[in-house]
């Protein structure tokens, strides 16, 4: 407690505010402000540069191999196989020098490696977190049970083939396939995003 002259107490928190004075504007009005002058230019920008993607022969290749180049799979496993995917993003085979980065939320994926057995319990998750993830994306089939079912086609919990739920763009033999294999789909993916067209 601060004493100026006998008789006459300050609290803490008087002395607190008397020193941080109020600002003029409140600091949430002025990043309204800001935003309100920042956002509207700026989607209008991308706006135009999203609708001119489709047919400009410059513009295209420029989003296809930054496309390529930066692959975000969604860092799930589901089975076996989810053992191959974790293996390739370790130091033997390193799958981050081809600037593939795992991410934990779908919403900054843009790519799903089914790794393993989809259960009929487990598929409306799968889509759910597919339907999360923004546009353009992509989904890799990785092993025999999300191509087809493997080894478990005809049990009852099991989904014989994730393309039953969500779009499939490339699959990866393989019982399970190895981290080359994994590596060696990403890849064809990587070729099928360079030539998109759309
Ligand atoms: S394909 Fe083979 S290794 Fe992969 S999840 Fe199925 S049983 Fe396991």
């Amino acid at each position: 407690m601060g004493v100026t002259s006998p008789g006459t107490a300050i609290s803490p928190s008087h002395v607190a505010a008397s020193a941080v004075p109020e600002p003029a504007v409140p600091f949430w009005e002025i990043e309204t402000v800001r935003a309100k002058e920042f956002i509207p230019p700026v989607r209008e920008a991308l706006r135009d540069v999203v609708a001119r993607k489709g047919s400009d022969p410059v513009i295209q290749p420029v989003f296809n191999w930054a496309g390529r180049n930066s692959l975000f799979p969604l860092h799930w496993g589901l089975a076996c196989c989810a053992i191959e995917f974790a293996a390739a993003f370790g130091a033997r085979w390193d799958a981050e020098r081809f600037g593939i980065v795992p991410r934990s939320s779908p919403r900054q994926c843009d790519l799903m490696i089914v790794n393993g057995t989809v259960t009929w319990k487990v598929a409306h998750k799968l889509i759910t977190l597919y339907e999360q993830m923004p546009e353009p994306k992509w989904v890799i089939a990785m092993g025999n049970c999300a191509t087809g079912g493997g080894p478990f086609r005809s049990a009852y919990s099991v989904v014989p083939g994730v393309d039953k739920l969500v779009p499939v763009d490339v699959y990866i033999a393989g019982c399970p396939p190895r981290p080359e294999a994994m590596l060696d789909g990403i890849l064809r993916l990587e070729r099928l995003i360079q030539d998109r067209r759309e």
